[in-house]
């Protein structure tokens, strides 16, 4: 056996040739081998053996909002990163806004990483953010380490993060093409969202109403034309619209450089479920209807949608009021994410290997993580170790994030998480943490 301080069996291991009965060697936090399961432990080495349980690569989570410094009784660093490690995730890449400062200029960046050094239980990046007027910060938040740069075509909901117009965001992707880094953009348009009948009020459906799927498609468009004409690669938040997937299609078989995201919550709840002032479902794009979803989940499987990301963004919960046009919108989902989204995949039919895919090598993908991803040699010791076939029931008690807000509270799940390892450590397991470990992550240059 090649070099190892510990080896970690499963008769259930998700590599990226498939699912076997292996031994993971580990050495100073890697993955040295992937061997056979009965392959001999060597003289010192550790044996942690998870007999049926499946062992597959920590998630990688590029869509966060951590919040931390500034709205930090929204969510933190600590409460975020221990939510994530309970949920199986190992790393997790920092919006760059609802924080104050947001992460728009190299000295806000220093700011945000001292925040979060100690506290991370797992590993954290950060984006950086595109605003009207600081396209000179871009080239250097790049060379400081940002995974990419997020912008908004419509109002984000905080003042300190104005979003684009057409020509800002032309003026900002060019500047970011020119030096191949990666624009990830809430695309949403807002002169359809103006248009939109704004009833405000407890009701889902008008709410649903205000945030037309026209909103996602116009904007999609307009950065696929502009991604086009700029060869620059481009990354769709959140989808929501499946109306917006025949464009995506398109583009991708001109050779646009574009990629897409979707969330737990558009693939596991839908619109005809919402009840009227429950604004812990409220997020921008809404979660839609049944019909919907459906296509999202067939953009999935024949690629067109790339990868799974929570979105996690929280609040106070006196900011989830009843009224849908007022209350904040974002959903917590964190812990919840993988065992949500498998409990679903499931029903459809779709195998743990796929999770994996979307949630954990697509991600790391998107962001050229190529430490994390996969339970390969060389790569991160980085597990989640679950009890596929076990059920829990939400109880909001037992979340980490902090103001224990959440849309699938009472929902039963598939899919227990038993431990959470990081680097060949052990972060979490039953509930217990160790002290925080994780590492600040800066791009590949
Ligand atoms: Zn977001």
């Amino acid at each position: 056996m090649s070099e190892a301080e510990l080896v970690l069996r499963s008769r259930r291991v998700i590599t990226p040739e498939g699912t076997r009965a292996a031994s993971v060697a580990v050495a100073a936090g890697k993955i040295t081998a992937v061997l056979p399961y009965d392959a001999e432990v060597p003289a010192g080495a550790r044996l942690e053996d998870f007999g049926d349980d499946v062992l597959l690569p920590g998630l990688v989570d590029t869509h966060v909002h951590v919040n931390d410094p500034g709205r930090t009784e929204w969510e933190g660093f600590w409460t975020a990163t221990r939510a994530a490690a309970a949920g199986g995730i190992t790393t997790l890449v920092d919006m760059p806004l609802n924080s104050l400062p947001p992460t728009t200029t190299v000295d806000n960046l220093r700011v945000k990483q001292d925040v979060a050094r100690d506290k991370a239980h797992i590993d954290v990046g950060f984006w950086g953010g595109a605003l009207p007027d600081n396209v000179k910060d871009l080239r250097p938040l790049h060379e400081a380490g940002v995974f990419g740069f997020k912008a908004f075509l419509s109002p984000s909901g905080v003042d300190e993060f104005p979003h684009l117009d057409q020509e800002q965001l032309a003026r900002s992707l060019a500047e970011i093409a020119g030096f191949g880094g990666l624009l990830i953009v809430h695309a949403e348009d807002p002169h359809h969202l103006a248009a939109a009948p704004q009833h405000g009020g407890p009701k889902y459906a008008h709410f649903l109403a205000s945030r037309p799927r026209d909103a996602e498609d116009t904007a999609i468009a307009g950065l696929i034309a502009q991604a086009k004409r700029l060869h620059a690669r481009v990354h769709v938040l959140h989808l929501s619209s499946s109306d917006a997937l025949p464009l995506i299609r398109e583009a991708r078989a001109e050779g646009v450089a574009i990629t897409v995201e979707t969330c737990p919550h558009y693939l596991t709840l839908t619109a005809e479920e919402v009840p009227d002032g429950a604004s812990e479902f409220k997020c921008c794009p809404p979660i839609r209807e049944a019909a919907n979803q459906d296509l999202l989940w067939e953009a999935l499987a024949d690629g067109t949608i790339d990868c799974v990301v929570t979105d996690h963004s929280p609040s106070t919960a006196d900011l989830k009021t009843d009224d849908f046009a007022t209350a904040w919108g974002g959903i917590s989902g964190l812990q919840l994410s993988l065992s949500a989204v498998w409990t679903e995949a499931r029903r459809r039919g779709h195998t743990l290997e796929d999770v994996v895919r979307w949630m954990s090598e697509r991600t790391a993908a998107l962001v050229g993580l190529d430490a994390k991803g996969a339970i390969a040699p060389g790569r991160d010791a980085d597990f989640a170790v679950l009890a596929p076939d076990a059920t829990f029931t939400v109880d909001p008690a037992e979340l980490q994030h902090r103001n224990r807000v959440t849309a699938y509270a009472g929902r039963t799940l598939h899919g227990v998480v038993r431990s959470t390892w990081l680097r060949g450590r052990r972060i979490v397991a039953d509930g217990e943490f160790t002290e925080p470990r994780g590492r600040l992550l800066t791009r590949h240059p």
